[in-house]
């Protein structure tokens, strides 16, 4: 299993979308401590394609720490 981890949206609001991996048991374990199913995107996706495009739906929290670097 190589890792899984990605942005996924707890909800629509801001900085309610976070950055972790998607566990066996459907919920998101956060960098940021936090664990939630996340919200289903378009296309029947969970996680982000990429980096979320809008930046107030970020959590800040988990935004340092992917910054801090590579996990
Ligand atoms: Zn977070």
């Amino acid at each position: 299993m190589g890792h899984l981890v990605s942005w996924y949206l707890r909800s629509r609001g801001d900085r309610d979308t976070h950055h972790g991996v998607l566990g066996p048991d459907g919920t998101v374990a956060a960098a940021c401590g936090v664990r939630f199913p996340p919200l289903r995107l378009p296309y029947d996706r969970l996680s982000l394609p990429g980096y979320p495009q809008d930046r107030d739906q970020i959590c800040p929290d988990c935004d340092s720490r992917r910054r801090e670097g590579a996990r």
